[in-house]
């Protein structure tokens, strides 16, 4: 068997983000084209075969059908819920970063695990899943620029400045919490210092637990998700700041020694550029649009990486698992604003013709690194597979999978 491994993807700066966003229209489709066709952030692994560059859709499904039906029980595909439709027919198993890394962690009978979601997510994957089977990211370019805010380098010099200021101690005073969405080091790290990984599922439940064992959270990367849930959990924003990365070593990450001895959550200056484009404005309009003297108002939920803003103003928050089993779950006629992903907001409209389900921004705008799992990639990587060659396998060494399997089976200990 040839196994082809790559390195990790360049990190994804701002500047990229921003100019993909700026590509976004309110007339746009989310229906996939060939990938010579398709906008530049879709195909930034470029070094897939000619072939797969001119395939349309119907001969794309076809050949993902076959080699799939070829693979059988070998392999399983799973899809993140912000993956394109084009992508998660194929997906066997579909859900959040938290269900489908326990999916992982739980299946361990299948040889391959094709991830179509982001690279942190397969890092996961492959930390849980057992050393047999083998993680595949189709286009390995599908990182995540929030993740990506928090690097290594500067988180470690965070905790050495709290370490040096007498805020972390070997008897964690601060436990370190990091968001699923992270390089699989800083998990590793959070399983090193008493730490642990949580999700937007069980975020509440990890604060309990982190704040049974010290008296400060360090949160990263998402602040707006550890600024949510801190006021869920009763922290007044007094209590909470933000260590802004950028700033030199002895800065204390721009905050005085009396803020963060009253601290009990310390927020990395991150956010998701996805989530932070809904506004309250926008929550606003729908509401003007939507009156129903009947009682059926519209009614917003959003994920908690929006801002607190936008959080508040919301009707209801939760997860992308929560959001798709409230709207799902809802008597005919309700009329639903989403602040999330498109993808999953166009599903959601297109699962529940009963219902009006619409996104509350009007521009459509998908995360761009999820969208970089076109159906050309998976199809390569299928075909790869059936023919007994591994492309595009996502490896965790395994000292940093050893800590990080300790933080993440915490996040999966905490009902
Ligand atoms: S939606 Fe936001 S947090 Fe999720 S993968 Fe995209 S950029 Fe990252």
């Amino acid at each position: 068997m040839v196994i082809e491994t790559r390195p990790r993807p360049a990190p994804i700066s701002e500047i990229d983000v921003l100019n993909e966003a700026n590509e976004c229209t309110t007339d746009r489709s989310v229906d996939t084209k060939p990938l010579s066709a398709e906008r530049a952030f879709a195909f930034w692994q470029k070094d897939i075969p000619e072939e797969y560059w001119s395939l349309g859709g119907e001969e794309l499904r076809d050949r993902i059908a076959l080699a799939r039906a070829k693979l059988g029980e070998r392999c399983v595909v799973l899809g993140h819920h912000y993956q394109r439709e084009d992508i998660i027919q194929f997906a066997d198993y579909k859900g959040d970063s938290f269900n489908l890394s326990r999916w992982a962690a739980e299946k361990q009978d299948v040889e391959y695990i094709v991830f179509c979601g982001v690279h942190f997510m397969a890092e996961s994957a492959d930390i849980l899943s057992a050393p047999h089977q083998k993680v595949i990211l189709p286009n390995m370019s599908a990182g995540c620029s929030m993740a990506d805010m928090a690097d290594p380098e500067d988180v470690y010099a965070c905790w050495d400045e709290l370490v040096e200021a007498g805020f972390a101690d070997p008897d964690g005073q601060v436990v370190p919490v990091t968001y699923m969405n992270s390089a699989a080091a800083l998990k590793a790290f959070c399983g090193k210092n008493g730490g642990i990984v949580c999700t937007s599922s069980n975020a509440p439940k990890v604060y309990d637990w982190a704040l049974e064992g010290g008296s400060k959270v360090l949160f990263f990367p998402d602040q707006h998700l550890g600024r949510n849930t801190g006021l869920k959990k009763g922290i007044s924003l007094d209590e909470m700041v933000v260590w802004d990365y950028s700033l030199p070593y002895g800065s204390l990450g721009g905050n005085t020694r009396e803020q963060l001895e009253r601290a009990k959550v310390i927020l990395w200056r991150g956010w998701c550029s996805v989530h932070r484009r809904f506004s309250v404005a926008q929550i606003e309009k729908a509401r003007r649009e939507h009156p129903d003297p009947d009682g059926q108002a519209v009614t917003v939920i959003v994920h908690p990486e929006c801002t607190m803003e936008v959080v508040q103003a919301a009707d209801m928050d939760g997860s992308t698992e929560f959001i798709t089993k409230t709207i799902t779950n809802a008597p005919a006629g309700s009329t639903w604003a989403v602040g999330t992903e498109i993808n999953l907001v166009s599903r959601l409209a297109r699962e529940n013709p009963d219902k009006t389900v619409f996104c509350l921004d009007p521009v459509v705008c998908p995360c761009a690194t999820m969208y970089r799992i076109h159906p050309a990639y998976l199809c390569w990587a299928l075909e790869e597979l059936a023919e007994g060659r591994v492309v595009n396998q996502v490896e965790v060494d395994e000292e940093t999978a050893r800590h990080a399997k300790v933080a993440l089976e915490r996040m999966l200990s905490v009902r």
